[in-house]
């Protein structure tokens, strides 16, 4: 869920948008995809102000840098990047330098002194901060607040996807973890909005839409009256021309049976689970403070895939945790082994300042931290291989959002990248795939024939990963 890059944001237009007033911004963003969403909802208030985006940062009267600080190398990447603008800045100094996202702290003295030739701070629930560099904000409050939150990525490609966020911020304290810190208590959205928002972009052509959330199924609890992900999913799912539904990321203590029965029964909804585990030892996820067991882990899987048998699992596993022995750390090895996960985003620990687990002692040496991520990798391109050698000759429905040198891209709805050569243009379509060869990150196949049509290509099935 990490990674550098320039958004290219396409937000809806609003009937408010002030005339263009010939100046331009430049967003940078680093980090998860609720630091996507949170910088298209920036674009989207500076295109209101009249403001144009550009791709360089050296013809932007405005640079917004949005961060991340979820681990040191992330932070450094961030500060590399502040330290670069010093000589844009002194060479032009009417620019103006924002700094948002998880780097940007409640108390910004030491940010200040660290980061002089920066303009304004403003944390990420914060939006209306800008206004003091972009003034223009200050009188269309109103309509801005009636700006959609999602984002629609690479607009070279399909814009066949979009991205909601539906919860902001995080009321768990895990130990490692510094987003609470930065995001606040959780804060869902209203069920009505989101649900008018996904009205909006399936009007534009979007197929797919993955909803945010640091936990994503602790939607609604905080709402009043309450309500929960389940009603929202199916709320979601009688939106017409809507073909897939995703979200991310849940918290295994709030992964209730009643979401995953509405999973299971809503067609929409995708065969896919993105559920973190970061430790398979139970004494590490005490101290990680998750709330959770290995084995409620597994049940939860395991009760998935009861209701969802072609259900692919996503998680997320912290190696190197303080004090994590070699036993521990083979317990983890050994559940992911067991339970075969499709996908695993692995990251060695980073101590977090203000985080309790900083004040207990990193000791676990790089090297081994390395080696660790290394066996877990090993062990993940093991598992992919075997089950993605399994697919040979499937047929799969893959929705088309990318073309690169010759070949179609897209994923499944177990959310599986397949690539395959097509005469035709299927940008945004969805597309039957029999799969002809395989490999552990991806499948290559061929546009299916339909035995019935007479060797015609049929453009759609449902046959999944
Ligand atoms: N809310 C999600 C959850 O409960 O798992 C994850 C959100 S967190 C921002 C994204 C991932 O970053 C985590 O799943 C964890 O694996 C990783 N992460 C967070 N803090 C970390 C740290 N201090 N060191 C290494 N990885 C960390
Ligand atoms: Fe961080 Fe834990 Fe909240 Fe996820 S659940 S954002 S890991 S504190």
């Amino acid at each position: 869920m990490n990674g550098s890059r320039t958004i290219p944001l396409r937000p809806a237009a609003s009937p408010a948008r002030l005339p263009l007033n010939g100046k331009h911004f430049y967003i940078w963003t680093i980090g998860c995809q609720m630091n996507a969403a949170d910088s298209a909802k920036i674009a989207a208030m500076l295109l209101e102000a009249g403001y144009q985006q550009t791709a360089s940062e050296s013809a932007a009267d405005l640079v917004v840098l949005n961060s991340c600080v979820v681990r040191q190398a992330a932070e450094d990447k961030v500060a590399g990047r502040l330290s670069s603008l010093i000589r844009l800045k002194r060479q032009r100094p009417d620019v103006s330098i924002v700094l948002t996202g998880c780097m940007v702290t409640k108390q910004q003295e030491r940010l200040r002194e660290q980061f002089p030739h920066v303009d304004l701070f403003f944390d990420p629930s914060d939006f209306d901060k800008l206004e003091r560099v972009v003034p223009e904000l200050g009188a269309m409050k109103d309509d801005l607040a009636e700006l959609p939150h999602y984002y629609l990525p690479e607009a070279s490609t399909s814009g066949v996807t979009a991205f909601i966020p539906i919860i902001y911020g995080c009321n768990f304290l895990c130990s490692y973890c510094i987003v609470p810190y930065r995001r606040g208590k959780e804060r869902s959205r209203p069920m009505s909005d989101i649900v008018r928002e996904v009205e909006q972009v399936v009007a534009k052509g979007v197929r797919e839409v993955t909803l945010l959330g640091q936990t994503v199924n602790a939607y609604g609890h905080d709402l009043e009256p309450t309500t929960n992900l389940a009603k929202l999913l199916t709320a979601i799912d009688a939106i017409p021309g809507l073909d897939r539904l995703r979200f991310l990321t849940s918290h295994p203590k709030y992964m209730s049976d009643e979401i995953i029965d509405t999973m299971a029964a809503l067609p929409s909804v995708c065969e896919h689970m993105n559920l973190p585990v970061q430790a398979g030892d139970n004494e590490v996820l005490r101290r990680m403070r998750r709330t959770y067991s290995r084995d409620d882990w597994k049940d939860r899987i395991a009760y998935t895939r009861q209701q969802m048998p072609d259900v692919t699992v996503a998680t997320d596993i912290i190696v190197g945790f303080p004090g994590e022995t070699d036993a521990q750390f083979q317990r983890t090895h050994d559940l992911l082994a067991e339970v075969g996960c499709d996908k695993v985003h692995l990251a060695m620990y980073s101590p977090r300042p203000g985080t309790l687990s900083v004040r207990w002692e990193d000791d676990i040496p790089h090297e081994e931290k390395q080696r660790r991520h290394q066996a877990l990798e090993q062990l993940q391109e093991q598992l992919c291989t075997e089950r993605n050698a399994r697919r040979l000759g499937d047929r799969v429905e893959v929705l088309v959002d990318d073309q690169a040198r010759g070949r179609w891209s897209g994923r499944t709805r177990g959310n599986t990248l397949v690539h395959f050569a097509d005469d035709r243009n299927v940008m945004g379509q969805l597309v039957d795939v029999s799969i002809t060869r395989t490999s552990p990150w991806f499948l290559i196949g061929e546009p299916a024939v339909d035995p019935h049509s007479g060797g015609a290509i049929s453009p759609q099935i449902s046959n999944d990963l």
